[in-house]
Protein backbone atom coordinates (compact mmCIF):
# COMPACT_ATOMS: atom_id res chain seq x y z
CA UNK A 1 0.00 0.00 0.00
CA UNK A 2 0.92 3.26 -0.37
CA UNK A 3 0.91 5.91 2.53
CA UNK A 4 -0.30 5.26 5.95
CA UNK A 5 -3.26 7.58 5.74
CA UNK A 6 -6.48 6.39 4.35
CA UNK A 7 -7.89 9.57 2.39
CA UNK A 8 -12.45 9.42 1.56
CA UNK A 9 -12.87 8.50 -1.89
CA UNK A 10 -15.53 10.51 -4.31
CA UNK A 11 -17.89 8.08 -3.13
CA UNK A 12 -17.40 8.09 0.57
CA UNK A 13 -15.57 5.17 1.63
CA UNK A 14 -12.39 5.70 3.65
CA UNK A 15 -9.73 4.18 1.34
CA UNK A 16 -6.13 3.61 1.25
CA UNK A 17 -4.54 4.56 -1.82
CA UNK A 18 -3.15 1.83 -3.98
CA UNK A 19 -0.92 1.45 -6.87
CA UNK A 20 -2.84 -0.05 -10.04
CA UNK A 21 -1.22 -1.50 -13.03
CA UNK A 22 -4.02 -1.26 -16.06
CA UNK A 23 -3.49 -3.18 -18.79
CA UNK A 24 -4.89 -2.08 -22.18
CA UNK A 25 -5.35 1.29 -23.53
CA UNK A 26 -9.29 0.58 -25.34
CA UNK A 27 -12.23 2.48 -23.81
CA UNK A 28 -12.54 0.06 -20.95
CA UNK A 29 -8.91 0.95 -19.51
CA UNK A 30 -9.05 4.51 -19.94
CA UNK A 31 -12.39 4.49 -18.43
CA UNK A 32 -10.73 2.66 -15.00
CA UNK A 33 -7.95 4.40 -15.25
CA UNK A 34 -10.04 8.11 -15.25
CA UNK A 35 -12.08 6.48 -12.62
CA UNK A 36 -9.59 5.11 -10.21
CA UNK A 37 -7.15 8.36 -10.67
CA UNK A 38 -10.66 10.59 -9.52
CA UNK A 39 -10.33 8.16 -6.37
CA UNK A 40 -6.85 9.56 -5.85
CA UNK A 41 -5.32 5.65 -6.44
CA UNK A 42 -1.41 5.46 -8.27
CA UNK A 43 -2.95 4.45 -11.72
CA UNK A 44 0.28 3.44 -14.27
CA UNK A 45 -1.80 2.00 -17.60
CA UNK A 46 0.09 0.34 -20.16
CA UNK A 47 -0.95 0.02 -24.12
CA UNK A 48 1.11 -2.21 -26.08
CA UNK A 49 0.44 0.07 -29.82
CA UNK A 50 -1.85 3.01 -29.18
CA UNK A 51 -4.67 4.33 -27.44
CA UNK A 52 -7.70 3.48 -28.77
CA UNK A 53 -5.64 1.61 -31.53
CA UNK A 54 -7.99 -1.35 -31.70
CA UNK A 55 -11.96 -1.53 -31.33
CA UNK A 56 -12.52 1.14 -29.62
CA UNK A 57 -11.35 3.75 -31.95
CA UNK A 58 -13.15 1.80 -34.88
CA UNK A 59 -16.90 1.91 -32.78
CA UNK A 60 -19.55 4.12 -34.08
CA UNK A 61 -20.01 5.59 -30.80
CA UNK A 62 -23.44 4.92 -30.63
CA UNK A 63 -24.75 5.19 -26.65
CA UNK A 64 -28.56 3.09 -27.56
CA UNK A 65 -29.44 1.60 -24.44
CA UNK A 66 -32.07 -1.62 -24.51
CA UNK A 67 -31.30 -3.50 -21.03
CA UNK A 68 -30.71 -2.02 -17.48
CA UNK A 69 -27.43 -2.07 -16.98
CA UNK A 70 -27.38 -0.01 -20.29
CA UNK A 71 -29.57 2.50 -19.14
CA UNK A 72 -27.85 2.84 -15.40
CA UNK A 73 -24.05 3.43 -17.74
CA UNK A 74 -26.16 6.10 -19.89
CA UNK A 75 -26.79 8.55 -16.80
CA UNK A 76 -23.23 8.02 -15.74
CA UNK A 77 -22.50 9.91 -19.25
CA UNK A 78 -23.37 13.82 -18.40
CA UNK A 79 -21.07 14.10 -15.32
CA UNK A 80 -18.51 11.84 -16.73
CA UNK A 81 -18.03 13.68 -19.69
CA UNK A 82 -18.02 17.25 -18.32
CA UNK A 83 -15.41 16.09 -16.06
CA UNK A 84 -13.19 14.22 -18.84
CA UNK A 85 -13.73 17.47 -21.02
CA UNK A 86 -12.41 20.06 -18.29
CA UNK A 87 -9.70 17.69 -17.17
CA UNK A 88 -8.32 17.02 -20.66
CA UNK A 89 -9.37 20.10 -22.41
CA UNK A 90 -10.85 18.24 -25.31
CA UNK A 91 -14.92 17.90 -27.10
CA UNK A 92 -15.68 14.34 -26.75
CA UNK A 93 -18.94 15.22 -29.62
CA UNK A 94 -21.38 13.84 -26.86
CA UNK A 95 -24.94 14.14 -27.22
CA UNK A 96 -28.22 13.88 -26.87
CA UNK A 97 -30.55 12.61 -29.85
CA UNK A 98 -33.69 11.09 -31.25
CA UNK A 99 -33.13 7.48 -32.78
CA UNK A 100 -35.88 5.68 -35.04
CA UNK A 101 -35.93 1.83 -35.15
CA UNK A 102 -38.19 1.44 -38.50
CA UNK A 103 -40.50 -1.86 -39.12
CA UNK A 104 -40.87 -2.89 -42.70
CA UNK A 105 -43.75 -6.12 -42.05
CA UNK A 106 -46.71 -6.45 -39.25
CA UNK A 107 -44.35 -8.80 -37.46
CA UNK A 108 -41.90 -6.14 -37.01
CA UNK A 109 -43.62 -4.11 -36.26
CA UNK A 110 -45.86 -5.55 -33.24
CA UNK A 111 -42.68 -6.45 -32.06
CA UNK A 112 -41.43 -2.88 -31.66
CA UNK A 113 -44.50 -1.41 -30.07
CA UNK A 114 -43.84 -4.05 -27.63
CA UNK A 115 -40.23 -2.24 -26.47
CA UNK A 116 -41.52 0.55 -25.72
CA UNK A 117 -40.65 4.28 -26.79
CA UNK A 118 -43.02 6.06 -29.11
CA UNK A 119 -44.54 5.38 -32.42
CA UNK A 120 -44.71 6.54 -35.33
CA UNK A 121 -46.83 6.29 -38.44
CA UNK A 122 -45.40 6.12 -41.97
CA UNK A 123 -46.89 9.70 -42.94
CA UNK A 124 -45.50 11.01 -39.73
CA UNK A 125 -41.90 9.28 -40.22
CA UNK A 126 -41.77 10.92 -44.07
CA UNK A 127 -42.21 14.40 -42.12
CA UNK A 128 -39.69 14.22 -39.82
CA UNK A 129 -37.48 12.15 -41.61
CA UNK A 130 -37.92 12.30 -45.22
CA UNK A 131 -35.03 10.17 -45.87
CA UNK A 132 -36.29 7.31 -44.93
CA UNK A 133 -37.92 4.63 -47.32
CA UNK A 134 -41.30 5.22 -47.93
CA UNK A 135 -42.16 1.57 -47.48
CA UNK A 136 -41.74 1.63 -43.65
CA UNK A 137 -45.04 0.24 -41.46
CA UNK A 138 -44.03 3.07 -39.02
CA UNK A 139 -40.89 3.61 -36.71
CA UNK A 140 -40.43 3.61 -33.07
CA UNK A 141 -38.61 6.97 -31.81
CA UNK A 142 -36.28 6.58 -29.19
CA UNK A 143 -33.86 8.67 -27.28
CA UNK A 144 -30.25 7.94 -26.85
CA UNK A 145 -26.65 9.43 -26.83
CA UNK A 146 -23.63 9.65 -28.98
CA UNK A 147 -20.33 10.67 -28.84
CA UNK A 148 -17.14 10.14 -30.65
CA UNK A 149 -15.00 7.18 -30.04
CA UNK A 150 -11.35 8.03 -30.56
CA UNK A 151 -11.60 11.56 -28.38
CA UNK A 152 -13.60 9.78 -25.27
CA UNK A 153 -10.87 7.38 -24.79
CA UNK A 154 -7.49 9.61 -25.37
CA UNK A 155 -9.58 12.37 -23.15
CA UNK A 156 -10.29 9.80 -20.58
CA UNK A 157 -6.46 9.29 -20.99
CA UNK A 158 -5.46 12.74 -20.64
CA UNK A 159 -7.74 13.35 -17.71
CA UNK A 160 -6.37 10.20 -16.24
CA UNK A 161 -2.51 11.82 -16.44
CA UNK A 162 -3.91 15.29 -15.38
CA UNK A 163 -4.59 13.67 -12.03
CA UNK A 164 -0.93 11.68 -12.15
CA UNK A 165 -1.58 8.69 -13.75
CA UNK A 166 1.18 7.58 -15.63
CA UNK A 167 0.37 6.23 -19.63
CA UNK A 168 2.24 4.17 -21.52
CA UNK A 169 1.89 3.83 -25.12
CA UNK A 170 3.95 1.44 -27.21
CA UNK A 171 4.40 -0.88 -24.30
CA UNK A 172 3.19 -4.48 -23.77
CA UNK A 173 2.57 -6.74 -19.98
CA UNK A 174 4.40 -9.44 -21.41
CA UNK A 175 3.79 -11.40 -17.77
CA UNK A 176 3.34 -11.04 -13.86
CA UNK A 177 5.15 -11.60 -10.75
CA UNK A 178 2.88 -14.52 -8.97
CA UNK A 179 3.54 -15.38 -5.75
CA UNK A 180 0.40 -18.00 -4.43
CA UNK A 181 -2.74 -16.23 -4.59
CA UNK A 182 -1.18 -12.73 -5.23
CA UNK A 183 0.61 -10.99 -8.05
CA UNK A 184 3.39 -8.68 -7.31
CA UNK A 185 3.47 -6.87 -10.30
CA UNK A 186 3.67 -6.50 -14.47
CA UNK A 187 6.41 -7.53 -16.78
CA UNK A 188 6.86 -5.08 -19.47
CA UNK A 189 10.12 -4.97 -22.01
CA UNK A 190 11.43 -2.29 -19.09
CA UNK A 191 11.28 -4.69 -16.38
CA UNK A 192 9.24 -5.29 -13.74
CA UNK A 193 6.35 -2.81 -12.24
CA UNK A 194 5.02 -3.58 -8.38
CA UNK A 195 1.17 -3.04 -8.08
CA UNK A 196 -0.95 -3.90 -5.38
CA UNK A 197 -3.57 -4.16 -8.07
CA UNK A 198 -3.63 -5.42 -11.71
CA UNK A 199 -6.77 -4.55 -14.08
CA UNK A 200 -6.60 -6.49 -17.53
CA UNK A 201 -8.80 -4.84 -19.63
CA UNK A 202 -6.74 -5.82 -22.84
CA UNK A 203 -10.62 -6.74 -25.13
CA UNK A 204 -9.83 -9.79 -27.46
CA UNK A 205 -6.51 -10.14 -26.08
CA UNK A 206 -7.42 -10.91 -22.31
CA UNK A 207 -7.42 -14.44 -22.97
CA UNK A 208 -3.84 -14.50 -23.82
CA UNK A 209 -2.67 -11.67 -21.45
CA UNK A 210 -4.59 -13.02 -18.48
CA UNK A 211 -3.25 -16.87 -19.08
CA UNK A 212 0.30 -15.76 -18.50
CA UNK A 213 -0.69 -15.39 -15.04
CA UNK A 214 -2.86 -18.92 -15.00
CA UNK A 215 -5.92 -17.28 -14.87
CA UNK A 216 -8.18 -18.60 -17.51
CA UNK A 217 -10.94 -15.66 -19.25
CA UNK A 218 -13.24 -16.94 -21.66
CA UNK A 219 -13.04 -13.98 -23.95
CA UNK A 220 -13.09 -14.26 -27.83
CA UNK A 221 -12.64 -11.64 -31.06
CA UNK A 222 -15.80 -10.98 -33.02
CA UNK A 223 -15.22 -8.51 -36.28
CA UNK A 224 -17.52 -5.65 -36.78
CA UNK A 225 -17.11 -3.93 -40.12
CA UNK A 226 -18.39 -0.10 -40.48
CA UNK A 227 -18.28 2.12 -43.97
CA UNK A 228 -18.43 5.75 -44.22
CA UNK A 229 -20.60 7.31 -46.66
CA UNK A 230 -20.72 11.13 -48.12
CA UNK A 231 -24.44 11.27 -48.82
CA UNK A 232 -24.20 14.62 -51.06
CA UNK A 233 -27.45 17.41 -49.99
CA UNK A 234 -28.95 13.99 -48.62
CA UNK A 235 -29.94 14.88 -44.68
CA UNK A 236 -30.41 12.26 -42.30
CA UNK A 237 -31.39 13.84 -38.40
CA UNK A 238 -31.51 10.67 -36.45
CA UNK A 239 -29.91 7.51 -36.35
CA UNK A 240 -31.74 4.42 -38.06
CA UNK A 241 -31.67 1.33 -36.08
CA UNK A 242 -32.94 -2.03 -38.20
CA UNK A 243 -32.12 -5.54 -37.32
CA UNK A 244 -28.47 -5.70 -36.50
CA UNK A 245 -27.36 -2.80 -38.58
CA UNK A 246 -27.73 1.16 -38.31
CA UNK A 247 -26.42 4.22 -40.12
CA UNK A 248 -24.91 6.88 -37.52
CA UNK A 249 -25.36 10.74 -39.00
CA UNK A 250 -22.06 11.91 -37.78
CA UNK A 251 -21.09 15.75 -37.02
CA UNK A 252 -19.01 16.16 -39.62
CA UNK A 253 -21.57 15.44 -42.55
CA UNK A 254 -20.77 11.75 -43.16
CA UNK A 255 -23.18 8.94 -42.51
CA UNK A 256 -21.51 5.67 -40.69
CA UNK A 257 -23.08 2.52 -41.89
CA UNK A 258 -22.53 -0.50 -39.24
CA UNK A 259 -22.24 -3.47 -38.35
CA UNK A 260 -21.97 -7.14 -39.07
CA UNK A 261 -20.73 -9.76 -36.59
CA UNK A 262 -18.71 -12.08 -37.73
CA UNK A 263 -16.45 -14.85 -36.09
CA UNK A 264 -12.74 -13.72 -37.90
CA UNK A 265 -10.33 -15.02 -35.23
CA UNK A 266 -7.79 -11.94 -34.99
CA UNK A 267 -8.20 -10.86 -38.34
CA UNK A 268 -9.28 -7.15 -38.26
CA UNK A 269 -9.56 -6.10 -41.68
CA UNK A 270 -12.71 -5.24 -43.71
CA UNK A 271 -13.98 -7.51 -46.50
CA UNK A 272 -16.07 -7.21 -49.90
CA UNK A 273 -18.66 -9.17 -48.41
CA UNK A 274 -19.05 -7.62 -45.14
CA UNK A 275 -19.30 -3.93 -46.61
CA UNK A 276 -21.53 -4.80 -49.52
CA UNK A 277 -24.06 -6.11 -46.57
CA UNK A 278 -23.58 -2.57 -45.43
CA UNK A 279 -23.99 -0.69 -48.34
CA UNK A 280 -27.52 -2.94 -48.73
CA UNK A 281 -28.62 -1.90 -45.60
CA UNK A 282 -28.33 1.44 -46.16
CA UNK A 283 -29.73 1.36 -49.74
CA UNK A 284 -32.41 -0.49 -47.82
CA UNK A 285 -32.77 2.34 -44.74
CA UNK A 286 -32.54 5.55 -46.90
CA UNK A 287 -32.98 4.69 -50.65
CA UNK A 288 -31.30 8.08 -51.57
CA UNK A 289 -27.51 6.72 -50.11
CA UNK A 290 -27.29 4.91 -53.41
CA UNK A 291 -26.12 8.13 -55.07
CA UNK A 292 -23.66 8.57 -51.60
CA UNK A 293 -19.76 8.13 -52.55
CA UNK A 294 -18.14 5.42 -49.99
CA UNK A 295 -15.43 7.70 -47.51
CA UNK A 296 -13.72 5.06 -46.19
CA UNK A 297 -14.28 1.01 -44.66
CA UNK A 298 -12.72 -0.65 -41.94
CA UNK A 299 -13.26 -3.02 -38.94
CA UNK A 300 -12.53 -4.01 -35.33
CA UNK A 301 -12.83 -7.16 -33.37
CA UNK A 302 -15.51 -6.54 -30.44
CA UNK A 303 -14.78 -8.84 -26.96
CA UNK A 304 -17.15 -11.25 -26.84
CA UNK A 305 -18.11 -13.79 -23.78
CA UNK A 306 -19.97 -16.61 -24.21
CA UNK A 307 -22.98 -15.91 -23.08
CA UNK A 308 -22.67 -12.28 -24.30
CA UNK A 309 -22.69 -10.59 -21.27
CA UNK A 310 -19.35 -8.45 -19.62
CA UNK A 311 -16.81 -9.83 -17.29
CA UNK A 312 -15.86 -7.58 -14.95
CA UNK A 313 -14.48 -9.72 -11.47
CA UNK A 314 -12.03 -10.45 -9.58
CA UNK A 315 -9.75 -13.65 -10.58
CA UNK A 316 -8.15 -16.80 -9.37
CA UNK A 317 -5.15 -14.04 -8.11
CA UNK A 318 -7.13 -12.44 -5.80
CA UNK A 319 -5.56 -8.73 -6.94
CA UNK A 320 -6.31 -9.14 -10.09
CA UNK A 321 -9.20 -7.77 -11.99
CA UNK A 322 -10.88 -8.99 -15.13
CA UNK A 323 -12.72 -6.26 -17.10
CA UNK A 324 -13.50 -7.35 -20.65
CA UNK A 325 -16.34 -8.61 -22.94
CA UNK A 326 -18.49 -5.55 -23.43
CA UNK A 327 -19.47 -6.62 -26.88
CA UNK A 328 -21.59 -3.99 -29.20
CA UNK A 329 -21.59 -2.14 -25.97
CA UNK A 330 -18.02 -0.87 -24.64
CA UNK A 331 -18.30 2.69 -25.69
CA UNK A 332 -21.77 2.66 -23.78
CA UNK A 333 -20.78 0.36 -20.30
CA UNK A 334 -17.23 2.20 -19.94
CA UNK A 335 -18.48 3.76 -17.13
CA UNK A 336 -20.10 1.40 -15.45
CA UNK A 337 -17.44 -0.93 -15.72
CA UNK A 338 -15.18 1.75 -14.16
CA UNK A 339 -17.36 2.12 -11.54
CA UNK A 340 -17.35 -2.04 -10.81
CA UNK A 341 -13.58 -1.88 -10.95
CA UNK A 342 -13.74 0.99 -8.54
CA UNK A 343 -16.01 -0.28 -6.42
CA UNK A 344 -14.16 -3.99 -5.98
CA UNK A 345 -10.61 -1.53 -5.12
CA UNK A 346 -12.36 0.81 -2.99
CA UNK A 347 -14.37 -1.99 -0.59
CA UNK A 348 -10.77 -4.07 0.29
CA UNK A 349 -9.73 -3.30 3.08
C1 LIG B 1 -17.38 -1.97 -35.80
C2 LIG B 1 -17.68 -1.76 -34.35
C3 LIG B 1 -18.62 -0.79 -33.97
C4 LIG B 1 -18.91 -0.59 -32.62
N1 LIG B 1 -19.80 0.38 -32.26
C5 LIG B 1 -20.08 0.59 -30.95
C6 LIG B 1 -20.97 1.62 -30.56
O1 LIG B 1 -21.48 2.36 -31.41
N2 LIG B 1 -21.24 1.77 -29.24
C7 LIG B 1 -20.67 0.98 -28.28
O2 LIG B 1 -20.97 1.16 -27.10
N3 LIG B 1 -19.79 0.00 -28.63
C8 LIG B 1 -19.49 -0.22 -29.93
N4 LIG B 1 -18.63 -1.21 -30.30
C9 LIG B 1 -18.08 -2.09 -29.25
C10 LIG B 1 -16.88 -1.43 -28.58
O3 LIG B 1 -16.05 -0.87 -29.56
C11 LIG B 1 -16.10 -2.47 -27.76
O4 LIG B 1 -16.97 -3.17 -26.89
C12 LIG B 1 -15.03 -1.76 -26.92
O5 LIG B 1 -14.26 -0.91 -27.73
C13 LIG B 1 -14.12 -2.76 -26.22
O6 LIG B 1 -13.17 -2.00 -25.52
P1 LIG B 1 -11.94 -2.67 -24.79
O7 LIG B 1 -11.20 -1.59 -24.12
O8 LIG B 1 -12.45 -3.82 -23.97
O9 LIG B 1 -11.10 -3.36 -25.96
P2 LIG B 1 -10.11 -2.75 -27.07
O10 LIG B 1 -10.62 -1.52 -27.66
O11 LIG B 1 -9.79 -3.89 -27.98
O12 LIG B 1 -8.82 -2.37 -26.23
C14 LIG B 1 -7.96 -3.34 -25.71
C15 LIG B 1 -6.55 -2.79 -25.78
O13 LIG B 1 -5.66 -3.69 -25.12
C16 LIG B 1 -4.43 -3.62 -25.79
N5 LIG B 1 -3.61 -4.79 -25.45
C17 LIG B 1 -3.76 -6.07 -25.87
N6 LIG B 1 -2.80 -6.84 -25.35
C18 LIG B 1 -2.03 -6.05 -24.56
C19 LIG B 1 -0.88 -6.26 -23.74
N7 LIG B 1 -0.30 -7.47 -23.64
N8 LIG B 1 -0.35 -5.20 -23.07
C20 LIG B 1 -0.90 -3.96 -23.17
N9 LIG B 1 -1.98 -3.70 -23.94
C21 LIG B 1 -2.55 -4.74 -24.62
C22 LIG B 1 -4.81 -3.56 -27.26
O14 LIG B 1 -3.75 -3.05 -28.05
C23 LIG B 1 -6.03 -2.65 -27.21
O15 LIG B 1 -5.69 -1.29 -27.45
C24 LIG B 1 -18.27 -1.40 -31.63
C25 LIG B 1 -17.31 -2.34 -32.02
C26 LIG B 1 -17.00 -2.50 -33.36
C27 LIG B 1 -15.93 -3.50 -33.75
Amino acid sequence: MFGSQGVTSNDGYLLFMSRVVVIGGGVIGCAVAERLSFDRHQVMLLERDQLAGRASGAAAGELSPARPSDAQSLAMFPELVARVEKDSAMNVEFRVQQGLKPAFTGEEAAALKQEGGRWVDPAECRKIEPALNPDAFGAVLIEHAHLTPPRFVRALARASASRGAEIYEGTPATGFDVAGHRARGVRTPDGLTAADWIVIAAGPWTREVASSAGIDVDVRPQRGQLAALDPGSLILRRSVFWSNGYLVPKGDGSIIAGGTEEDSGFDDRPTVEGIARLLELSRKLVPGLAAATLQRVWAGLRPVSPDGKPIVATSTIRNVIVATGHHRKGILLAPLAAAQVADIINRAK
